[in-house]
């Protein structure tokens, strides 16, 4: 197990699914935990609950990624409570699928800026804390369809593209400091998010697959731990596909 103890990690979108499963992995690894969410109080417990039994502190902050004021309170809070941060993994995302001939242009705001935007808020402040100390991890979560596109997902698509353009973009800005930037590109992974699908969607897309099954939340969550970890300390603007195969 990787030994990340004594680090304070801030996982945005921490209540559900990939999140919970990063937040869970790094208390794992001795990591103590920041957590944020849109609403869904009840479920955040559940994942600070499951990170303290690693015996690890945890802690989780109501706050909306696509507020910038609301980002500042989260990073006051990890001032505040930890000193500084050492990771920032930025997780929190939403899908508003639709043609894009249909789309409207809330369900495109609406996705760019929480993905997008949120990312790149966080991303600001906590280079500022890292630059301090010359050292920190910045895990970014991207997608296959940001590498790839996804006729239905032009929004979608277009920010996850984008992470991995300011992922690649401060990994060339933060690496003399010892800062290391990188996405992670999950395929289809069992979560709330692709839980929504049709059925015949889900069938067909396993058949694009080549291992043939969806991913689990903590396989994701187990590469986002080896992008935190020491073992990563030369690996910098990468874009680690956890697909199963589908991205090749
Ligand atoms: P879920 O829909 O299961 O969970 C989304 C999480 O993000 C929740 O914790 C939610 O909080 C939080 N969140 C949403 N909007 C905001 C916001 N404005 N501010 C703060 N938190 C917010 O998603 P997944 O676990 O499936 O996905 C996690 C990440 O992985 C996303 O970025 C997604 O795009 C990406 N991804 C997922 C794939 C998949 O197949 N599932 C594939 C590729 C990438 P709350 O519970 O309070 O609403």
């Amino acid at each position: 197990m990787d030994n990340l103890k004594g680090k304070t990690a801030l996982v945005t979108g921490g209540s559900r699914g990939i999140g919970r499963a990063i937040c869970v992995a790094l208390a794992e690894a001795g990591a103590n935990i920041v957590t944020c969410y849109a609403g869904n109080a009840a479920a955040v417990e559940e994942t600070v609950a499951q990170c303290k039994q690693q015996g690890v502190q945890a802690d989780a902050v109501q706050a909306d990624v696509k507020s910038e004021a609301d980002v500042q309170k989260l990073f006051d809070f990890v001032t505040e409570t930890y000193g500084s941060l050492d990771i920032l993994v930025n997780n929190a995302g939403v899908t508003r699928d639709n043609l894009m001939m249909k789309m409207s242009e809330e369900e495109f705001d609406t996705v760019l800026d929480t993905n997008l935007k949120g990312t790149f808020y966080t991303m600001k402040l906590a280079s500022k804390l890292m630059l301090k100390k010359r050292a920190g991890r910045i895990i970014n979560i991207s997608s296959v369809v940001g590498v790839h596109g996804n006729a239905g997902q032009a929004n979608y698509a277009a920010s996850k593209a984008g992470i991995i353009g300011l992922t690649k973009s401060a990994a060339k800005e933060l690496g003399k400091r010892g800062i290391t930037v990188n996405a992670v590109a999950p395929g289809f992974i069992e979560t709330d998010m692709t839980d929504a699908l049709p059925e015949a969607v889900k069938k067909q897309s396993e058949q694009t697959i080549p291992m043939a099954r969806f991913g689990s939340a903590k396989e994701v969550a187990d590469a986002v731990c080896f992008l935190a970890s020491d073992r990563a300390s030369y690996v910098t603007g990468n874009v680690l596909m956890v697909d199963g195969g589908m991205g090749m």
